[in-house]
């Protein structure tokens, strides 16, 4: 699927991180694999949210920085295959994302499927299993965080609240993030909103996460707020502020 010279999709930075905080990116990245042709998708619809989460490659990078904390990083488009999606579920390659058709999902054989599942899902999610499992070897703590991004408008509705936390069945970070975020006093939080984890809309959190029962948040921030250099710095220098509080509140 992938030409020598087209992205690694795994990008992975400070891996040997001093921080409990370890960071992913699972919709950090808009590359298209070459042979895919685009997905015979208009290339102004690849600067849009369908494609990828607007801000949030440069947020994460600065945040692991300030944190000194490992962060996993995915190069490739959502629409290519979303890596935050169980690879059989039919959202994982989408026909339509918001209103936009991508023909090029259209009519896929299970080999097609296959071949996007090796070469982008498994080294991404190899990856960071392989990072977790030696940070648990070492006998290091991780507090995982999967760092998202969302539209200010899907579907013409309108969003006011400037970050989302995003929780499943273990609310134990999410509920300090929540207190810290709403104490800013600066800000409109969304708890579970505008998009709530489940086993059926999500694949991250509930596989590495809770499948090995680490104390784990899905944070969205919105993206009109960190599509520029400043405002992604802004945001990295805040929530390298409230997840070091976090860290040592939930001790
Ligand atoms: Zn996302």
């Amino acid at each position: 699927m992938l030409d020598p010279d087209e992205p690694n999709p795994v990008r992975v930075l400070r891996e040997d991180g001093a921080s409990s905080i370890f960071l992913t990116g699972d919709h950090a990245g808009r590359a298209i694999p070459r042979r895919l042709r685009g997905l015979g998708v208009p290339l102004a619809e690849m600067d849009r949210h369908i494609a990828w989460d607007i801000g949030i490659a440069g947020v994460t990078e600065r945040l692991s920085e300030a944190l000194d904390a490992t962060a996993v990083l995915q190069a490739y488009s959502r629409l290519a295959i979303d890596c935050n999606r169980d690879p059989s579920w039919a959202s994982a390659m989408p026909v339509v994302s918001e209103y936009t058709p991508i023909p090029g999902n259209e009519g896929l054989t299970d080999a097609d499927r296959a071949a996007r599942v090796a070469a982008i899902f498994t080294p991404y999610h190899d990856r960071i299993r392989g990072l977790l499992d030696a940070r648990a070897a070492a006998g290091r703590r991780t507090l995982f965080v999967a760092m998202h991004s969302f539209t200010p408008s899907f579907k013409g509705e309108r969003r006011d609240m400037q970050v989302g936390v995003l929780f499943h069945r273990d609310v134990r970070m999410a509920n300090v993030m929540l207190d810290l975020l709403r104490a800013e006093g600066d800000l409109i939080v969304g708890a579970n909103e505008p998009y709530a984890i489940t086993d059926d809309s999500d694949y991250s959190v509930p596989t590495h996460a809770e499948g090995l029962g680490l104390v784990h948040v899905e944070i969205e921030i919105r993206q009109d707020l960190i599509a520029d250099a400043a405002g992604q710095t802004a945001w990295a220098d805040r929530f390298a502020r409230l997840l070091r509080a976090a860290d040592a509140r939930i001790g």
